[in-house]
């Protein structure tokens, strides 16, 4: 045991600048309701504090910093390591002026006269609702992924239509292997579907930063409106699960007949929707979400499950399902907050 990482954290936590445990159920974090025991779990109060826990936590071993958990199966053996997660370090407004340098060098490169900030670990629908209540548009189809900023812009999540990199300005992040903070500018960045530079390096997020537009305010809510009434009716609600579990393929890969076809679609024609590893299913409602209907499932369910989905879509249609959906191994080589090889 690492004497002075354990003084760091009772120091910091004594400050209330953060809280830990010790032995921390991931089950009750991620949205999956899935995973064994975090050897650290620590949710940090401030942005100063993620910032030197990831750094002493670095030095004590393995990391992983988390936003909401809700694309991520950790193991069930738990994770070797600190588990960081940012969901207390929540703050949103508007900038009409910087408020310290960095925001000025934002604000000098970019030419905006007014921005939208996030810090890390806001909770993606507060982000949708601000802009909203201020007529701002472009954040309409955030409104109801379960996500943290941080988190959001590690997998470029979106939805009907709206991405949150589409107003995107510039990033403040800390890069841990040289314990510095700096900017990036979206031009330094790339986002496609579902993927993003963002992370990538094992630099953390730590405040974005978003061009706004104004807009016609009844034209915001009823976009914001429509797409949680198209989302209740097309996607399970109030039940365990990670979200869509596999990207959207390829529309050249496969059979002829099956070319074009989202993974739902592949996975409903294939017969699959119901099918079940002990308390683990894939979705009556939607063929692309697995849930943890017993909640009682493990991830090693929700993994069996998933192989034996994609076994069965590759046989009848041809095509290799990937996961949207990000598994997080116990141990390893990995380095900071870097994703595991697949
Ligand atoms: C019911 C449901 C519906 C969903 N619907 C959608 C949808 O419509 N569209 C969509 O795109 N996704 C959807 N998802 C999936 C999920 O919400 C997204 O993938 C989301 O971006 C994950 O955000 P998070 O905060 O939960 O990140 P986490 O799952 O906690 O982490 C994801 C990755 O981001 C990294 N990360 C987190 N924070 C930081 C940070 N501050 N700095 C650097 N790296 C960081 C983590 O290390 C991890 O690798 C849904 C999920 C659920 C459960």
């Amino acid at each position: 045991m690492n004497t002075l990482y354990l003084r760091f954290l009772e120091e910091m936590q004594s400050k209330g600048s953060l809280k830990y445990y010790r032995k921390y159920p991931l089950s009750m974090v991620t949205t999956m309701g899935t995973g064994g025991r975090a050897e650290f779990y620590v949710t940090p109060y401030d942005i100063q504090t993620l910032v030197m826990t990831v750094r002493e936590a670095g030095k004590y071993g393995r990391y992983k910093v988390i936003g909401n958990a809700s694309n991520l199966i950790f193991d069930d053996r738990g994770f070797c390591g600190t588990v960081i997660s940012t969901v207390k370090i929540r703050a949103s407004g508007v900038l009409r002026q910087p408020r310290n340098a960095e925001e000025s060098r934002i604000f000098a490169k970019t030419g905006a006269r007014v921005l939208m900030y996030a810090t890390c670990g806001t909770w993606l629908p507060s982000l949708s609702l601000a802009a909203k209540n201020l007529g701002y548009t472009g954040f309409e189809g955030l409104c109801s992924i379960p996500a943290t900023v941080g988190g959001a812009l590690y997998t470029n999540a979106g939805a009907f239509g709206c991405e949150i990199s589409d107003n995107l300005a510039a990033l403040s992040i800390y890069l841990p292997e040289i314990e510095k903070t700096g900017l990036i500018f979206r031009d330094e960045m790339t986002f496609s579907y579902r993927k993003s530079s963002v992370g990538k390096s094992g630099e953390i997020v730590l405040c974005a930063y978003f061009f706004v537009r104004d807009g016609n305010r009844s034209k915001i809510l009823e976009k914001t409106e429509e797409s949680k009434k198209k989302r209740a009716a097309t996607q399970p609600i109030g039940v365990r699960s990670a979200g869509s579990y596999f990207k959207r393929p390829d529309p050249g890969e496969g059979k002829a007949a099956y070319r074009g076809k989202s993974a739902g679609e592949l996975i409903e024609l294939c017969g699959l929707k119901g099918c079940a590893v002990r308390g683990a299913q894939v979705s009556e409602k939607h063929g692309n979400f697995i849930i943890n209907a017993s909640g009682k499932s493990r991830s090693s369910d929700i993994i069996t499950l998933a192989r034996k989905v994609k076994k069965k879509v590759y046989e009848k249609c041809g095509v290799r399902l990937v996961e949207e959906v990000e598994y997080v191994p116990y141990g390893g080589a990995g380095k900071g907050n870097r994703k595991a090889k697949e």
